[in-house]
């Protein structure tokens, strides 16, 4: 129990006493509606998760809402009590820790128990009792001790699951990989209204703009099995994107609100991420803000540099007067290296992460696509343009990233992403024409649609340092790693449309230790 809680338990506990002799039931001596007290439905309708590993521990998540599709959950305006179990086994038989905590009508009784104590690299399982009900059990994981030899590491990372553009069946066969870490790597949901084109099911509110909005919108993906399956399968680390407050937004600019307005609405995004992922305290949002950006790592095999690129990156750069889109034609403003795309601060942590790491390979893990995409106007092939969304925008920042990988003898730097729907590999060159030092992984997306893939081999065919531009299929991507070499497979469903579809490998590669580059396995 954190100190504030014990503070006011006692606060409570004099409460209590000056009341004494009147009915506090189904209030407990402590405040809380007690763990046992039915709460009017089943309250794990949302499902557990872990997230966040440490060598000694990791974040046990829970959501309670036995009415989830409703602003509060269908729960009291009360704070109730949640007991919570780690366990050895699969049966919850070798209890290995356990404790209580309080879920709050303030954060939407959602719960983050950062469990310590735990063995390191080794599996655990949890689960959460309230309102007399028992949740599922989920498997969870401790990292490595901190610098520990590790043989090996298998994660699986995700991207852009539009509820509306499929179903979940890549989850389903990314379980049965059995991975040891989910990385998702953002949105997670889409803010969009309900009825977009050739939906196969439909978001069940308008589009969020307020706290009770966003919760709505985290239960409509969170009821689903598979997402909940894959949660309760192993640690997810997550980062968010756009979709998870608006749109292509960045800094205070969002959907062309006034950027106090839109504050306000990234405020009630941000917290109702916090209140939905298994994240540490951390990160716990304050006003608009919340410090996403982190790293993790996995002994002396892999440290994984988890970004923010949305957050603190200036104005995008060589905007007509007028202009909706994001495509631009070069200018000097975009290679200003003022700009930033992490902002100064977040960057300056980056680069100070990558000279102290150790680890053997070390994972850029961030939303989008980060290596260069010429997007030539095809009236004018000698027209160089760019999307002023991503990195491309800000390409100043990237060169930084690339030096300081070359600088610092940075060991085996690899780059995964999400956003563009697309699967897509390519060689990473330190600034517009240098050598190549990493290459990226984009490991397509769950479900949201992608680009036309005429237009997709119309792109590719103008920046040879892509190797795979593949927009028409869904999926994940698996990565392995031991000391000697990284395996990539991009893993693509026949058909995301149908929930049972299968699934199959449409790309593998390696990169070997100390050698900068991909190779077709
Ligand atoms: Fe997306
Ligand atoms: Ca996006």
């Amino acid at each position: 129990m954190t100190d504030s809680q014990t503070v006011s338990r006692r606060r409570l506990l004099r409460g209590a006493a000056t009341l004494a002799g009147l009915s506090l039931a189904p209030v407990s001596v402590w405040g809380c509606v007690s763990a046992r007290v039915p709460l009017g439905g089943y309250p794990f309708t949302l499902g557990v998760a872990s997230g966040d590993p440490l060598s000694d521990g990791f974040v046990a998540w829970t959501r309670l809402a036995p009415r989830p599709l409703e602003a509060n959950g269908g729960m009291p305006e009360a704070p109730v009590e949640v007991r919570w179990l780690v366990a050895e086994d699969p049966a919850m038989s070798r209890v290995v820790a356990n404790g209580r905590t309080v879920a709050s009508p303030e954060a939407g009784h959602s719960v983050h128990v950062e469990v310590q104590g735990l063995r390191p690299d080794r599996e655990y399982w949890y689960r959460f009792q309230a309102g007399g009900e028992t949740s599922h059990i989920g498997r969870a994981r401790t990292a490595p001790s901190p610098g520990a030899a590790v043989d090996r590491l298998k994660v699986c990372f995700a991207s852009c699951q539009k509820y509306e553009a499929g179903f979940y069946a890549g989850y389903r066969h990314l379980v049965e990989e059995n991975p040891d870490l989910i990385l998702f790597l953002g949105d997670y949901i889409y803010e969009g209204d309900s009825g977009s084109r050739n939906a196969v099911r439909l978001h069940q509110n308008p589009e969020p703009m307020d706290i009770g909005g966003y919760r709505v919108r985290y239960a409509t993906y969170k009821t689903d099995p598979l997402l909940q399956a894959a949660h309760a399968a192993a640690p997810w680390v997550v980062i968010w994107d756009d979709h998870e407050v608006v749109n292509d937004y960045g800094g205070d600019r969002g959907e062309g609100a006034d950027p106090a307005v839109f504050l306000r609405r990234r405020a009630a995004a941000y917290r109702a991420y916090f209140e939905h992922m298994p994240l540490r305290r951390t990160t716990l949002p304050v006003g608009p803000d919340m410090q996403l950006y982190r790293t993790l790592d996995w002994g002396n095999l892999a440290q994984f540099q988890l970004v923010d690129d949305r957050q603190y990156r200036d104005a995008p750069p060589c905007m007509e007067p007028g202009q909706a889109g994001k495509l631009i034609v070069d200018c000097d403003a975009r290679r200003d290296p003022a700009r930033s795309i992490l902002g100064g601060r977040q960057e300056a942590w980056l680069l100070d992460a990558l000279a102290r790491s150790e680890a053997r390979w070390n994972m850029l893990t961030q939303q989008t696509l980060f290596g260069q995409m010429n997007l030539r106007n095809p009236l004018d092939m000698t027209q160089e343009r760019f999307s002023n969304d991503g990195w491309d925008g800000y390409p100043a920042g990237r060169d930084r990233i690339t030096n300081r990988w070359v600088e610092a003898q940075v060991s085996n730097p690899l780059v995964l992403g999400g956003d563009i729907h697309s699967f897509a590999t390519g060689a990473i060159h330190n600034g517009k024409d240098g050598p190549v030092v990493a290459s990226e992984f984009v490991g397509g997306s769950i479900t949201s649609l992608g680009m036309e893939p005429a237009v997709a081999g119309l792109i590719k065919g103008l920046n040879p340092r892509l190797d795979v531009l593949e927009s028409a299929r869904r999926g994940y991507g698996s990565l392995e790693l031991t000391p000697g070499r990284a395996e990539i497979a991009f893993r693509a469903l026949a058909d995301a449309a149908d929930a049972d579809s299968t699934i199959s490998t449409l790309n593998a590669f390696v990169v070997e230790n100390g050698r900068a580059g991909a190779t077709a396995a």
